[in-house]
């Protein structure tokens, strides 16, 4: 009889989750009917997608990014 337990999982703080807004809206192209995320769309139709500025989320800003130049030691 083995008195191993498993460790507790340690405490994680709980990730910050948007879940995502699912929209659909007609393409401005062909007219079909097209599903997007956050505001964001792609015609798979006719390829049309809306400027990045229609999305409803904000973007990131660079130095959010993990490649971000700047706080990477050179
Ligand atoms: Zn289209």
């Amino acid at each position: 009889m083995s008195s191993w337990r498993p460790e507790p999982e340690p405490e994680r703080a709980a990730p910050v989750t948007r879940a995502p807004e699912i929209t659909t809206t007609a393409c401005r192209e062909c007219g079909a009917q097209v599903a997007g995320l956050n505001g964001r769309y792609a015609c798979g139709v006719c390829g049309w997608v809306n400027p990045w500025w229609e999305g409803s989320n904000t973007l990131p800003a660079a130095e959010e990014d993990p490649d971000y130049p700047g706080t990477a030691p050179a």
